[in-house]
């Protein structure tokens, strides 16, 4: 049995990023980028105005107030895309909209509501500082100076960022295809009705969700019953399709528990097999040609765990990805909690805010098999491996879980 910092490392070792492509800059939302993107201009490009207003020299307003106006005539009108034709001298002024380009001369832009027109003259009703309500060449990004760099996870801004380069083919990493087997000869496809003994096989679809989630490409090798033969089909199908396996079920120590060693007979590496940490414990990660490997305990609520404490990271790296844990915060337990000592736990917990603090509870009846705590989970509350019980007002480590519309957030 490794810890998870030892299963962790042995695991980033197999993996580095499977490749680039480019997509359009539409599709690249959530994609990670694969290269540094330089700025290839100023921006913005030339100096404009902030606000809507008048282009003045600062100079021209001094001892201006709504008592005792300056009185600048105005002498074009520039709105946004217009190139200037004349320089603002002392006693003149420009009416300039956002964005459009300064004119020369002009060193501020005096906001409309700080004047008040009459026919081609403006009074100006107080000071202005020199560069006030002015947008400078460069001051968001200088040419050649790096706006994003390779390994950025493209949020709505930073597609914003792209545009604004005139970057649509965007480079980013490919994803990881990530093929899904469902092992036991218990379990029945969700199309077919129940039989006696048997229970509807739900994994593959907790699992295709969470790869999907990362935005990699999950794909779905259906159920292989615990017998060699059928495992090594869908097995060898699977690799043939895919960066990455995952196999849930067979991988603990029961009788027919056998996806490891026929994972072995295929030419599988092992890296390690059984962690100290709870739910999960069974997990294996292996290697076949470079191709990750993970053997995934069958119990539901094991492998949710287990991918997101061991998969996730991967496929971030795959992916290009340089965060790869989710960082713990701390909450205040609200009740005691009993554990062995000797794995580190993940309990399926509920943080709230109350007056401002982070509070957390369990969320329900913890075994690895039941899907209730998990249902209404928004975090694990992590306790560590020595730990034989945690206090109620105790500060406790959790790690807010993302799900799709409700990404790590807080009941309040
Ligand atoms: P195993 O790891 O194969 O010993 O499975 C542990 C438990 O998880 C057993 O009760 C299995 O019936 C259950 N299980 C395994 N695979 C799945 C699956 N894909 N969907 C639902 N339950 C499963
Ligand atoms: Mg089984």
């Amino acid at each position: 049995m490794v810890s998870i910092e030892e299963a962790r490392r042995r695991i980033l070792a197999q993996v580095r990023p499977i490749g680039t492509e480019k997509v359009d800059i539409l599709s690249a939302v959530g994609r990670v980028l694969a290269k540094d993107i330089k700025s290839a201009l100023n921006m913005p490009p030339f100096d404009n105005a902030a606000m809507d207003g008048y282009a003045v020299i600062s100079k021209d307003t001094k001892g201006a107030s709504p008592g005792n106006p300056r009185v600048l005539k105005i002498l074009e009108d520039l709105p946004a895309g217009a190139v200037p034709k004349f320089r603002v001298t002392p006693g003149t002024t420009s009416q300039i909209m956002t964005g459009a380009q300064m004119p020369k001369g002009a060193d501020a832009v005096m906001m409309v509501e700080d004047t008040r027109r009459s026919g081609d003259k403006v009074n100006v009703l107080c000071e202005i500082k020199p560069k006030k309500n002015v947008r400078f060449a460069g001051e968001d990004f200088k040419k050649g100076k790096i706006v994003l760099r390779k390994g950025t996870l493209l949020r709505p801004p930073h597609l914003s960022a792209l545009a604004t380069q005139g970057i649509k083919e965007v480079p980013v990493y490919r994803r990881p295809r990530v093929a899904i087997l469902s092992t036991g000869s218990e379990l029945i496809d969700i199309k077919q009705p129940l039989r006696p003994g048997k229970i509807r096989e739900s994994n593959s679809y907790s699992l295709f969700a969470q790869v999907l989630s990362l935005n990699a490409e999950p794909i779905l090798l259906g159920i292989a019953g615990d017998r060699e033969k059928d495992l090594r089909r869908h097995i060898t199908g699977g690799l043939k399709k895919a960066d990455v396996l995952l196999t849930s079920g067979g991988v603990s120590v029961g009788k027919y528990d056998m996806v490891k060693d026929v994972l072995k007979d295929l030419g599988m590496k092992l890296h390690f097999w059984q962690v100290a940490v709870k739910p999960g414990k069974p997990l294996m990660f292996g290697t076949i040609n470079k191709h990750p490997i993970f053997g995934l305990p069958g119990n539901p609520v094991s492998s949710m765990v287990s991918f997101e404490n061991f998969v996730r990271p991967a496929l971030l790296k795959l992916m290009g990805r340089q965060d790869l844990f989710r960082p713990p915060v701390k909450a205040i337990l609200t009740h005691k909690i009993k554990k062995k000592a000797g794995r580190r736990e993940y309990q399926r917990g509920l943080v709230e805010v109350r007056q401002g603090k982070l509070y957390v509870s369990s969320a329900g009846d913890q075994g690895s098999a039941n899907l209730q705590a998990i249902l209404s989970a928004n975090c694990f509350i992590i306790l560590p491996e020595e730990v034989t019980v945690a206090e109620p007002g105790q500060e406790v480590s959790v790690e807010m879980i993302d799900r799709p519309g409700f990404s790590g957030s807080i009941r309040g």
